[in-house]
């Protein structure tokens, strides 16, 4: 069954594409249908199939061969990876759906945040709602109602001390959305491992960009990413990263 998710993880990826592309400049989602945006050409359904297509018109637009950026044909991919993981380690249940709207949704804010340094209210509010309607539907709209408003308020608090001391936003209020989101679908007991888990890689990483490129601390650096990817790494594995916890913590016989 894995295979079919892959390939509706293809479709998904190529609409993902469209949000990409098209919500940062606020264009509507659905019309008109997809143009080359170099010459303006409407593409046909058949140049348009995910990642054949690019590979056919090896990454060129068929009227003025413009270049089309690897992102097409990456995200794309990593969706199809993403949904057939999914259905290969969750098997048919609502879990699963959780998981496909999830990973849907990280994917596409974070290539959006990569790009353009933004994590769309068009997503995360949708988000926040998708997440606690299917909370509600396995019965913890409980647990997700409070990750959603401890995620928004302690990243909306760490914003308030940090500007306090140091007279500058250190996050976007995306960040904030996106992780009252996160809350809405793992729940308030997610909160303490995806901070820890995204400051830390987001330092890491962060620190080896900027040394790389002599920038000095105030560049501003994309926090989307790391926290989409706690929130899965969370999602798929929080049984077994708690057990390791809690076997870490249990004193010596
Ligand atoms: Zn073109």
């Amino acid at each position: 069954m894995s295979w079919v998710f892959a390939l509706l993880g293809l479709v998904f990826g190529s609409f993902a594409n469209v949000l990409v592309h098209r919500l940062p400049r606020r264009e509507s989602i659905v019309w008109p249908g997809s143009r080359c945006p170099h010459c303006g050409a409407a593409i046909r359904w058949y140049d348009n199939l995910p990642l054949l297509s690019w590979m056919m018109l090896a990454g060129r637009c068929r009227h003025c061969a413009a270049a089309i950026g690897w992102r097409y044909p990456l995200l794309e991919g990593v969706m199809a990876l993403s949904w057939g993981g999914l259905a290969w380690h969750f098997g048919m249940q609502w879990l699963l759906l959780q998981g496909l709207v999830l990973s849907f949704l990280l994917w596409t804010l974070s290539v959006i945040d990569l790009e353009t340094g933004l994590l769309p209210d068009a997503l995360t509010l949708p988000g926040m709602a998708a997440g606690l309607l299917l909370a509600w539907s396995t019965g913890r709209l409980q647990d997700c109602l409070l990750g959603m408003l401890a995620g928004y308020g302690l990243f909306w608090l760490i914003g308030w001390l940090y500007l306090k001391a140091t007279g500058q936003e250190g996050m976007g209020h995306g960040d904030y959305k996106l992780l009252a989101m996160l809350g809405a679908f793992l729940g308030w007991q997610a909160l303490p491992f995806i901070i820890f888990f995204s400051s830390l890689t987001g330092a890491v990483v962060g620190g080896l960009v900027l040394m790389r490129r002599g920038a000095g601390w105030r560049a501003e650096l994309p926090f989307g990413p790391y926290l989409a990817a706690a929130g899965m790494i969370w999602f798929v594995w929080h049984d077994s990263l708690l057990n390791w916890y809690l076997g870490w913590m249990a004193p010596v016989p």
